[in-house]
């Protein structure tokens, strides 16, 4: 479903992405680990268009990810993003930032993008939250409202740039069960984290990003209880 090639990136003359060619199948669930500044969250940028690249190829369902073109338009709806900083609207509700995508990109009917919108704060545990502002819900709250808005694109596949990163830690496992119960539903998931333990349990696969190249990569019980690299190694033995 995800494809990359030798993909490369600069920012100015600082190469950030080195060539890197991987693959994420449908169904799969890929987490991305690797220090601070290693290029994952420009890695998921290129993947549904939000960063240029300046070679090699990225393909979406078989589409070229082109920021020069109209399919880019496509690949955003078959893609959605989930960040660190959730990014909703603030004066938006939670229905209202779940729906905002549906109605004004894909041009659905507002009535039938609530319904189906209510629906998915209901699978996000957030029934009876609607109405709520991002600032009267705690941040794990509004992780949750930023997956639902995720999912009511309809995408194929979700890219979350460490969702849980910015939460207090008695606020990350509500997030990531929400993520595994999706994982378990079989969504195609690339997500970029430092929680070594929902990669091992939930992971088909893990990259271990540095310095712009994938040092390693494997199973993700491989990589994360026995890697074959040092680099892996050391940094396993920093976050853990
Ligand atoms: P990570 O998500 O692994 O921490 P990033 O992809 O955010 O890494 O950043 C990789 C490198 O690219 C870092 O050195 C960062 O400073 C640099 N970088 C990221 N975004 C920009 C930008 N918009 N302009 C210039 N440099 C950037
Ligand atoms: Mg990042």
């Amino acid at each position: 479903m995800i494809e990359l090639d030798g993909v490369r990136k600069h920012f100015g003359a600082v190469p950030v992405l080195k060539g890197i060619t991987a693959r994420v199948a449908k169904g799969e669930v890929v987490c991305v680990i690797g220090p601070s500044g290693s290029g994952k969250s420009t890695l998921l940028r290129c993947i549904n268009g939000l960063e240029s690249y300046d070679g090699g190829e990225i393909r979406v369902n078989g589409t070229r990810v082109d920021r020069t073109k109209r399919e880019i338009r496509t690949v955003r709806t078959q893609v959605s993003m989930v960040f660190q900083r959730f990014n909703l609207f603030p004066h938006r509700t939670a229905l209202e930032n779940v729906i905002e995508g549906p109605v004004y990109v894909k041009g659905e009917p507002k009535a039938d993008a609530a319904e189906r919108g209510r629906a998915l704060l209901a699978r996000v545990g957030l029934a009876g939250r609607e109405a709520a502002r991002p600032a009267q819900l705690s941040g794990g709250q509004q992780q949750r409202v930023a997956i639902a808005r995720a999912l009511a694109m309809r995408p194929d596949a979700i890219l979350f740039d460490e969702p849980t990163s910015a939460l207090d830690p008695e606020l990350v496992g509500e997030v990531l069960g929400v993520m595994r119960a999706l994982a378990e539903e079989g969504m195609t998931m690339l997500v970029v984290t430092h929680e070594i333990g929902f990669a091992r349990e939930v992971a088909d696969r893990v990259l271990f990003l540095d310095h712009g190249v994938i040092v390693e990569e494997g199973p993700a019980r491989a990589v994360l209880t026995d890697p074959g690299q040092a680099r892996t190694r050391d940094f396993l033995r920093r976050v853990l």
